[in-house]
């Protein structure tokens, strides 16, 4: 993870493009600049030049920065060679890079090679890194700017403020350890209850926030269940097509499920219809039924889909459905078909959600229901993107703060539980931001990566 010979990659998108940039980071870049271009370049100036190959035929005219240490992204030498975009010709001027910088050990970046490099070299903390791939990533103008947020360090700020609270509280704790004799006084003395509250609520703010992050982030798997002809097709083409963003089908059979990316206030949803449920002897059925429990064991949201007259069925499946489900998911129930009810009938009293995919009816609704289910208070000033990792981390985090809860509560015998605890809560938090983060953790989100980033 750590080698410190001199790196080369592509880090434009593959395909033809106005430009391509070619990107080399090291820790002394300089011979090569010499060999490619028989010249010095100044830091910082945008220099044309001529890439010539060993036989003195022009591969591109291009645009040359050079960066120097340590004022570049990675913190080392870094220069950017601005091309004409074609593939071929990056791989022409990549080649002959990797001629020219042989002798300097130049090779092939590794997957988030050069953002690793710029967290090895302090330019950013773990969270940043991981935001640097999540705003390309970014399925969403939220997810953008929830990226772009905790890029600049927002939510780094946060998590560090919270640690440096911890810490002083751990300083008064420890302190007073080593004057067993006025322990009994500490508690009070020095508001240690009112602070670990204050971190707390602090913490508890953040799980909320990076939990809003993780929905930006990643979005939501939403599974549409139910019976056959339930109208759950139906109703995948009414989400979809009344949303304006691009949506993409991945269509198996008409058995099989169908998957589209809508978004519901800047929300990424990623809906599954499933085949319907039902027994059958029909194999080809069968397998799709079979996918169907599986996206259903994976949801983030499952809506069970149930129409006028198919009650018995819906009772059934209910339980089954209730019994697959993944137990934080939760499971709304709606009616569809609402156009056939007899308005006066006591099944619409006894529904809270009536749709109809046909008529429209209950969609907006239902949208507002699916972003509340979720949990997704809206958006908000100062949201940030967060991961999967950053909410574990949270989590241990406020498990350790409990615990020092009780020992607080248990006066002064426990002081000592107390300091362990608010110590284990602050490893956690600095899990986030890659302080004491164990090395084979950090190769695997680095891997992650794209190459050229
Ligand atoms: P799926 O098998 O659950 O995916 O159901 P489909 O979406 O294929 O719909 C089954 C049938 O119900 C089709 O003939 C639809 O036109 C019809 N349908 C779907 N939604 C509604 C609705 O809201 N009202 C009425 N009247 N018919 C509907």
């Amino acid at each position: 993870m750590t080698r410190k010979l001199p790196i080369i990659a592509v880090a434009t998108a593959p395909g033809k493009a106005g430009v391509g940039i070619v990107r080399l980071s090291g820790q002394y870049l300089r011979p090569i600049i010499k060999a490619l271009f028989q010249r010095d370049l100044l830091p910082r100036q945008a220099t044309l030049l001529s890439l010539r190959d060993a036989g003195g035929q022009l591969i591109d005219q291009l645009v040359a920065i050079y960066f120097a240490a340590p004022a570049s992204f990675t913190g080392e030498d870094v220069l950017e060679l601005q091309c004409h975009g074609g593939p071929q010709l990056l791989e022409l001027v990549m080649r002959r890079c990797l001629e020219l910088g042989k002798e300097a050990g130049l090779v092939i970046a590794e997957p988030g090679e050069f953002t690793l490099r710029a967290y090895l070299n302090n330019k950013v903390d773990l969270a940043q890194a991981e935001a640097i791939a999540d705003l390309i990533d970014a399925q969403s103008e939220a997810a953008v700017r929830g990226a772009a947020r905790s890029l600049q360090g927002a939510f780094s700020d946060d998590i560090n403020s919270l640690v440096e609270e911890i810490t002083q509280l751990r300083i008064l704790v420890e302190s007073t350890l080593d004057f067993p004799e006025e322990e009994i006084e500490f508690l009070e003395n020095a508001q240690a209850r009112d602070r670990l509250s204050a971190v707390k609520t602090k913490l508890q703010a953040l799980r909320n926030n990076a939990k809003q992050g993780k929905i930006l982030r990643d979005g939501i798997q939403l599974v549409l269940a139910g019976a056959p002809n339930v109208g759950k097709s139906s109703l995948l083409n009414r989400l979809a097509g009344e949303e304006v963003a691009i949506v993409t089908p991945i269509a198996g059979t008409t058995r099989d499920r169908v998957k589209e990316s809508i978004q519901i206030e800047g929300v990424p949803m990623h809906i599954i219809d499933t085949a319907g449920l039902r027994q059958t002897s029909d194999e080809v059925e069968a397998k799709g039924i079979e996918r169907t429990w599986d996206a259903i064991r994976l949801a983030d949201l499952i809506i069970f889909l149930t129409a006028p007259n198919a009650e018995k069925e819906a009772n059934d499946l209910r339980v089954q459905i209730l019994d697959a489900a993944p137990a934080n998911c939760p499971v709304l129930e709606l009616m569809n078909k609402s156009d056939l009810l007899d308005k006066n009938s006591g099944v619409i009293k006894d529904r809270a959600l009536l749709i109809s995919a046909k008529t429209g009816e209950g969609v907006e609704a239902l949208k507002q229901k699916i972003l509340e289910t979720v949990g997704w208070s809206g958006p908000q000033e100062g949201a940030i993107v967060a991961r999967r990792r950053h909410l574990d981390c949270l989590e241990r985090a406020a498990e350790h703060i409990e615990k020092s809860e009780k020992f607080a509560a248990n006066g002064n015998n426990s002081l000592e539980l107390f300091a362990e605890e608010l110590s284990l809560a602050q490893n956690h938090l600095g899990q986030i931001t890659g302080k004491l983060l164990p090395d084979d953790l950090l190769g695997k989100i680095f891997s992650q990566f794209c190459i050229g980033k």
